[in-house]
């Protein structure tokens, strides 16, 4: 009989060691030759093609046909010169993977001859098949085409030989099928509405562009102990595992040394994401044993996100090469940090300037408190919208699961910003500031350090410095959902102020004063947001709650916010989404959500009922054997004595087994009910409250058996391998 863990484990300690390619010690020899960046540009197209390009990318210029052909035809010598047979074009469907179909570099002729040939119309627009991507009833089967049309303002680049174009994706009817299209929306919506702002205050400013850094938190697990467990195979986690003896309590792996297998891996995955243009820069180890971040410099946010989706496949494909499996789940593990990826986000004028970077002079200062409290006001007006916007099956275990920060979405400024705001409240509102002789007063603001000590790493929505830190993002989350929400959310909150200023402005108030009024108003209508305390704390929940924030824990609940009529408006209002896209995006998400804990349910009951209990059997078994044995050679009294561990033991085996039986039992019986409604909303709910608690009661037995039968015998990796084979 052999032991598919010991395999194994035999299988990850005898891994020869990956000799990674000669990287060229300097990334400017390398960086970006894999995209058809500016430079490429330059070089395979016409000055015109070039200009054309340049102006959609900045203006958002339509390219005209005759200009697509030629930059169809500079991209296919491009691509050709470093090797590429096929192009693809290259989307984000509501999956939320990405898709890709390939075809060749080649056209016939009718002598018989092959050319390759790459034209405007196939750079511009595909009709891929595309009938089984998700479209929650938006694309009906008569109408069951999908188009992909180019993305110019995110550079093309090269993957296995493969010109990849990115796209978006919509239905026959103009729909989006995908999450780049209302991004992209939601971004033109907010250059609008913050130029507009600016302008306010510098007329050399002409384009307000939204920045985007993620910190992408991840697992790597290795590869051979990840196969041997079905769980982590099937649904990406861990759903049985008692805890190992040893796991994060000593914080020794945070920023600790990087083992040299781990670095070997990672050395190749920047040089292959530099290659690619995606400006990686940072790398650590995180909180928990096998856990790691990597984190690029900050971009315009369509092209960080594109960026992020390439660089996870990036880490997935690498990470093998190394004997890796790379875990992108929120929660791989129990009672272990789970993962997120840290939405860093703020806005970038074209002269440069960073719109959340506190100015040096007066009308700088109030500009900035001007972005500052609108962003509050923003998040407080709309916390459900955020959530939503963030929930996810994965999410659900970090968000308001038993280890996790609540889901409460708060806001941390720190303490200096505090004072500001506080000294804004404290001054008076001039309601008639036309009789007032005192100027108003703009709070002074220090530059603040991005990285001094005021930070909160509690809070799901943190003021670092120049920046807003939105961490409350899953880690296998497409940015595109998180940056849709919270973009449109500004925006609007931006036009709502514009408005108002432009009231008091025509009643001949001042700009200034008439801002300073509002922010005044917006900062004590919203400042219930703030929480600067520990937001992990059960006392929190309780402030939260008098405060009348919501606490959002699960996912069924968090989506149905998507459907409110306030936050429908305040998408259609700004042209981002309409009402069938988001009763289509909702339905796809709650379908993903039943399925996801549908899968769950099923592995654990074939893990508990296939792999454990037999087992479990089986030890019990020789347990019994050797009770029998003891009865044999020893007189009645010292059997007596001495059997009493061993059957122990097999009566607390026999009520682990019962108990695992009848809770597997009930958790299909459940499932079976639940399966036969109609109704997709129910169907979620109950797969959250009457499923998923069946989960842990299980686990429970489970993870005791554990602890009982011969480590020899146990089947699948445990903790300790999971964590610490590397
Ligand atoms: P920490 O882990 O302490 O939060 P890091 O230095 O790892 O900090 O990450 C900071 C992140 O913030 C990086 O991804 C960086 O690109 C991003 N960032 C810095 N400035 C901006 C900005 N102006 N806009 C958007 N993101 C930014
Ligand atoms: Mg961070």
């Amino acid at each position: 009989m052999t032991n598919i863990r010991f395999n194994a484990l035999q299988m990850s300690m005898q891994r020869p060691k990956r000799q990674i390619p000669t990287i060229p010690n300097r990334p400017s020899a390398y960086f970006g030759e894999l995209t058809f960046n500016k430079a490429a540009m330059s070089d395979f197209l016409s000055r015109e093609a070039y200009k054309a390009v340049q102006a959609a990318v900045e203006q958002g210029v339509k390219i005209e046909r005759r200009i697509a052909d030629q930059i169809a035809s500079g991209m296919k010598s491009w691509a050709i010169s470093k090797g590429a047979t096929h192009f693809s074009h290259w989307f984000h469907p509501l999956t939320g993977a990405t898709a890709e179909k390939h075809d060749a570099f080649i056209t016939l002729l009718e002598d018989g001859k092959a050319i390759e040939n790459f034209t405007g119309n196939e750079l511009v627009q595909q009709e891929p098949d595309a009938s089984s991507f998700p479209h929650g009833g938006i694309r009906n089967t008569f109408e069951a085409r999908g188009y992909t049309a180019w993305d110019p303002t995110s550079p093309a680049f090269l993957l296995d030989g493969t010109l990849c174009i990115p796209t978006i994706f919509i239905s026959y009817t103009g729909e989006s099928l995908d999450y780049k299209l209302p991004l992209i929306k939601a971004l033109t919506a907010l250059e609008r509405e913050a130029t507009q702002i600016c302008r306010y205050f510098d007329k050399s400013i002409n384009r307000v562009q939204a920045t985007l850094g993620w910190e992408q938190e991840y697992f790597l697990v290795d590869s051979a102990l990840f196969s041997a467990r079905p769980d982590l195979a099937l649904t990406g986690r861990t759903l049985f595992g008692h805890a190992s003896a040893k796991d994060q309590q000593l914080a020794d792996h945070y920023f600790g040394a990087i083992p040299e297998r781990v670095i070997d891996f990672m050395r190749e995955f920047e040089y292959e994401a530099l290659r690619l243009g995606i400006p990686v820069k940072t790398r650590h180890n995180e909180v928990a044993p096998g856990q790691f971040e990597c984190a690029p410099a900050y971009e315009e946010v369509n092209v960080a996100i594109d960026h992020n989706q390439l660089m996870m496949h990036l880490l997935e494909k690498i990470a093998k090469r190394h004997g890796f499996t790379v875990l992108l789940h929120e929660k791989p593990y129990a009672n272990i940090n789970g993962s997120g990826k840290h939405n860093n986000w703020s806005m970038q004028t074209d002269t440069g300037e960073n719109l959340l970077s506190p100015g040096k002079t007066p009308e700088d200062n109030l500009k900035f408190l001007v972005f500052l409290v609108n962003i509050l006001k923003a998040v407080d007006t709309h916390a459900d919208v955020l959530r939503a916007y963030i929930a996810s099956a994965g999410n659900d275990l970090r968000l308001g699961g038993h280890e996790a920060p609540p889901a409460i979405i708060s806001a941390f400024i720190g303490s200096r910003l505090t004072q500001a705001l506080n000294q804004l409240e404290a001054s008076p509102n001039q309601s008639d500031p036309k009789k007032s002789s005192k100027p108003y007063n703009i709070p002074i603001i220090p530059e603040i350090l991005p990285d001094n000590t005021d930070r909160n790493r509690t809070s799901p929505f943190a003021f670092t410095g120049n920046k807003f830190e939105f961490r409350a993002v899953g880690s296998s989350a497409n940015c595109a959902v998180p940056m849709i929400a919270l973009n449109t959310i500004v925006t609007n909150q931006l036009k709502l102020f514009r408005l108002e200023t432009e009231q008091l402005v025509a009643k001949n108030i001042k700009p200034e004063e008439a801002m300073y009024q509002i922010l005044h108003r917006y900062y004590e209508e919203s400042k219930r947001i703030l929480f600067e305390g520990n937001s992990y704390s059960h006392e929190w929940v309780l402030e939260a709650a008098t405060r009348g924030l919501s606490n959002i824990a699960d996912t069924p609940r968090a989506l149905k916010k998507l459907l409110d009529p306030a936050a429908i408006r305040l998408f259609e209002d700004n042209n981002v989404l309409t009402q069938r896209e988001i009763k289509a995006r909702y339905e796809i998400q709650l379908d993903n959500y039943i399925r996801k804990v549908q899968i769950e349910s099923r592995v654990i009951g074939d893990l508990a009922v296939n792999h454990i209990i037999p087992i479990a059997i089986r030890y019990q078994n020789q347990l019994i054997e050797n009770v029998i044995g003891l009865k044999e050679v020893l007189d009645a009294k010292t059997f007596q004595s001495l059997s009493k561990t061993q059957t122990d033991t097999i009566r607390d085996i026999s009520d682990h087994i019962i108990n695992i039986k009848n809770k597997v039992q009930l958790m299909v019986e459940t499932r079976k009910q639940v399966n036969k409604y109609d109704d997709i909303e129910q169907k979620a709910l109950d797969y959250r409250d009457k499923v998923l608690p069946h989960f842990k009661d299980i686990k429970y037995h489970v993870d005791k058996l554990e602890l009982l039968i011969d480590d020899e015998m146990w089947p699948l990796p445990k903790y300790r391998e999971l964590l610490f084979s590397r």
